[in-house]
């Protein structure tokens, strides 16, 4: 998807503040954070939103929410945090790749 930003970023044309990254996944710092701690968790291949998934991308969707373990144990987010996952544009969706934000680092509002 060559339009798209977190695309981009995968390849390298637009730089992230990484913090963790494997063959099928990368997860950088929201340049616009909600929070003490905001990251973005994408997989590696474009899927615009979790509602255009399916069936096939249930071994993907599973290991993401494993990667997200990884990356809060990375982050030290002990006492917990908060996953948001934007589906489209009535669910607040900016960026049309899909992407778990992971939010710590105090205690947060409802
Ligand atoms: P959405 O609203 O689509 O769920 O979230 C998109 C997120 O991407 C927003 O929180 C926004 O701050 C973040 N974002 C947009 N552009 C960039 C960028 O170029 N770099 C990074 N690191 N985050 C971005
Ligand atoms: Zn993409």
């Amino acid at each position: 998807m060559t339009d798209c930003l977190f695309c981009k970023i995968v390849a390298g044309e637009i730089p992230c503040d990484k913090v963790y990254e494997d063959d099928d996944f990368l997860a950088f710092h929201d340049i616009n954070p909600k929070a003490p701690v905001h990251v973005l968790l994408i997989p590696k291949f474009h899927l615009p939103t979790l509602a255009d998934a399916d069936e096939e991308d249930s071994a993907m969707l599973g290991s993401m929410m494993n990667t997200v373990r990884k990356v809060a144990e990375d982050l030290k987010l002990d006492v917990g945090y908060r996953l948001v996952i934007n589906v489209r544009e009535g669910g607040g969706q900016e960026v049309f790749h899909i992407h778990v934000h992971i939010l710590g680092g105090k205690k947060l509002p409802f």
